[in-house]
């Protein structure tokens, strides 16, 4: 990877040492362009007309997603995050009472809540799988608890609080030998480490533009095993995802169009393009070993330090490592860092609600590099870190 040449494309890089690619990951000029590209091509044509002159690339956008994911292009429905991505997809399932959903300690609070308000609606149980001592979901513990009450498997790959890798490709062995659907929550994954879908063994996946993918704001993508629709009834028949019939009634379009809605932004949709292909070119497995080793780095130099801690769990950790330093909040060490211009965030205890009950450790500091970052940054955000205490 010529890191220097991929700065030099990452506008961000001139400013900032950024750190907070869990948040959003910095656009690449050619992101950027794709975007306000096509943003003036709507001020100066209008907006169906740009869209129909790019329609051929637009589409194009399905086939990109479905090659980073090892699926089919009509099994990829695009949205503008990846809350709404999981939400059509989990929407789409039916509960009655009794029926368990199985989640993880480290699931995402939005997706924590859908099941909380499916559980309320429907009567059916949400079952949170604990974690084996490595602090990664216990797959025997899955494997025993999954049953003919279960409806749904729903899993963070990777959680927005920590470094934690799951062992997605257990849980989907376990899952596939049910019978029972597995979504998965790919969000602070896909971009950041390879993801396919056939050696994981998902039947829904989604995830974000936004994060370690480097695409715009507002864009978010469902990957629909074919097989799955079978038994998704989805939520919103619209012009889109629907037809009439001719008669009385309506069809769904084939595929996962059915999940999308009519209005959307060719321009995002354009830039989460542009990401994605940047991506493939320079491969998800290159992308991978660089992102974890970055983590790895940033971890034991954190560690080395006094009083300073991290708190990444698991047996696989990522480019995401979350960090406490003795006698500061979370907060005031966030703000001493971007003082000195090193973007990073701070986990919310809200955030991954199981998890935060289990550990009681949030809130952390939360440093997540991406390829582009250098070594040099890192040891200047340690070096701050240092420098406070
Ligand atoms: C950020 C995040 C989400 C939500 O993604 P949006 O694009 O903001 O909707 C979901 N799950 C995880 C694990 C996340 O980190």
């Amino acid at each position: 990877m010529d890191i220097e040449a991929l700065r030099r494309d990452t506008p961000g890089c001139a400013n900032r040492v950024h750190l907070n690619n869990a948040g959003a990951g910095l656009l690449s000029r050619q992101t950027l362009a794709a975007v306000v590209g096509q943003l003036e091509l709507e001020a100066a044509i209008g907006g169906y007309e740009a869209a129909e002159q790019q329609r051929e690339r637009i589409d194009s956008t399905y086939r990109a997603i479905a090659t980073l994911l090892g699926g089919r292009a009509d099994e990829v429905a695009l949205f503008d995050g990846a809350t709404r991505a999981w939400q059509a997809a989990f929407s789409a399932l039916r509960f009655r009472p009794g029926d368990r959903i199985l989640t993880g300690r480290a699931e995402y609070a939005s997706n924590v809540l859908a099941y909380l308000q499916a559980a309320a609606r429907t009567g059916a149980e949400v079952v949170v799988v604990p974690d084996d001592a490595s602090g990664q979901l216990d797959t025997a513990a899955l494997a025993r608890l999954i049953d003919g009450r279960t409806r749904l498997v729903g899993v963070s790959h990777v959680p927005t609080s920590g470094g934690l890798v799951n062992p997605v490709a257990e849980i989907g062995r376990i899952t596939r030998a049910a019978g029972v659907p597995f979504l998965l929550d790919a969000t602070q994954s896909v971009g950041q480490l390879p993801v396919d879908v056939a050696a994981i063994g998902c039947d829904l996946l989604a995830g974000t533009g936004r994060k370690f993918l480097r695409g715009p704001r507002g864009t978010g993508f469902l990957w629909v095993d074919t097989a799955a629709l079978e038994y998704l009834d989805p939520a919103v028949a619209e012009l889109r995802s629907a037809v009439r019939d001719g008669g009385r009634g309506f069809a769904w379009q084939p595929g996962a169009q059915r999940f999308e809605t009519w209005e959307r932004s060719p321009a995002n949709i354009l830039g989460l393009n542009a990401a994605v292909r940047q991506a493939l070119a320079l491969g998800p497995d290159r992308i991978g070993r660089r992102c974890a080793a970055l983590g790895a780095r940033l971890r034991e130099q954190l560690d080395a330090l006094p009083g300073v801690s991290t708190h990444d769990r698991g047996r696989e950790r990522c480019a995401i490592v979350t960090a406490r330093v003795a006698g500061l909040a979370a907060a005031e060490v966030a703000a001493a860092l971007a003082r000195k211009g090193v973007n990073v965030s701070v986990t919310a205890p809200a955030d991954t609600r199981f998890d935060a009950g289990q550990r009681d450790a949030h809130p952390l500091v939360r440093l997540s590099p991406h390829y582009f970052s250098t070594e040099a940054e890192l040891d200047l955000a340690v070096d701050a870190v240092a420098g406070l205490l």
